[in-house]
């Protein structure tokens, strides 16, 4: 298949790219680099250093590629600016989705996988969460998603576009050659691989009197090559005009806490990790995990990789970055 996928050039889109190459589909990114890294664009795949924004542009370039199918992965992901910033959000992640919508149709693309996030649901009313749970999304980031996905039913009822949401939980681990590379990094687990390092002075703990375990939050990590797979059986799903749906990615189980990653990491990297409580971050809800069996059931979905496969692969990753730890 010939696929464009959109923020190709960042963390999970590279690693996405990687998946679909592997797979034997000829990929175009099309990336505007504002958080993107032009050299994780592998030597087999074009690239068009564009923005969504501009529709002409992006109609010439699925047009130029003969796309059959995008995956739409160029969004900001950041809960905490999309509070402080609502605006960015809304003209990023909505009005340039609705404008890449309307370059499919154009270039008559009828096939999409979009990124979405479990910051759809909110503050769940019950865990694990399910497709068919509320979806209150309590800041702009969830809402921005939610509301592409909503347009996305539109589209499928009057132009017959197939469309698969994959709702992502926590994204975490590397290939042997993308990982996170995030400028400024705020996600736990390279921040606690810092920590590990002596890059970061200690880990920040955001609240330790949740009603958990242990006191801290609670989150579904999933591989990022994990989340790829789902990518690549998302797009063969697609066969059919007019198909909408979503799907939860996560491994589902118990999760595991702000500290447990903490103590994964101390086991992986034998290092020191310094730590201090500070107060809970606004909008981070006690508990996230995923129910992914709609996926499993119907495109044979599976997590396959542990936590200890996510710290050691972004360790590995870190230190082949920075030199030998
Ligand atoms: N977290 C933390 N300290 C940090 C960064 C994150 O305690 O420096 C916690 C955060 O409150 C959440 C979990 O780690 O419970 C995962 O946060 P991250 O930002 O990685 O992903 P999110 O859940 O926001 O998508």
């Amino acid at each position: 298949m010939r696929v464009a996928v959109t923020g190709g050039a960042g963390y999970i889109g590279s690693v996405v790219v990687e998946a679909l190459i592997n797979g034997g589909h000829d990929v175009l990114v099309i990336d505007n680099l504002c958080k993107g890294h032009r050299d994780t664009v592998p030597k087999l795949a074009r690239f068009a250093q564009l923005d969504l924004i501009e529709q002409a542009d992006v109609v010439r370039a699925l047009r130029g590629f003969k796309a059959d199918a995008v995956i739409h992965m160029a969004a900001f992901s950041l809960v905490g600016e999309s509070v402080a910033s609502p605006g960015k959000y809304y003209v990023n992640n909505v009005t340039a989705g609705i404008a890449l919508l309307e370059a499919m149709r154009e270039a008559n693309v009828g096939r999409l996988v979009l990124s979405s996030t479990a910051a759809v649901y909110g503050e769940p009313a019950k865990q694990p969460i399910d497709e068919d749970d509320p979806t209150r999304p309590t800041n702009p980031y969830g809402e921005t998603k939610l509301a592409l996905e909503h347009a996305l039913r539109w589209y499928a009822g009057a132009h017959g576009l197939s469309s698969i949401s994959l709702r992502y939980f926590n994204a975490a681990g590397a290939t042997a050659t993308n990982g996170e590379r995030h400028d400024p990094e705020t996600h736990l687990i390279p921040l606690v691989l810092q920590a590990a390092a002596g890059t970061l002075e200690r880990v920040t703990i955001f609240g330790d009197d949740y009603p958990t375990r242990d006191g801290t939050c609670v989150r579904d990590y999933i591989h990022v090559e994990d989340l790829a797979d789902a990518h690549v059986r998302a797009l063969g799903a697609l066969s059919e005009p007019g198909i909408c749906r979503a799907y939860n990615l996560g491994c589902g189980g118990e999760g595991y806490t702000v500290k447990e990653i903490i103590a994964a990491a101390r086991d992986v990297t034998g290092r020191d990790i310094p730590t201090a409580v500070v107060p809970r971050r606004a909008g981070d809800p006690a508990v996230l995990i995923a129910g992914s069996s709609r996926i499993s059931r119907d495109l044979g979905w599976q997590s396959r990789k542990s936590l200890d496969d996510i710290v050691t692969s972004a360790w590995q990753f870190m230190s082949v970055r920075a030199g030998a730890p």
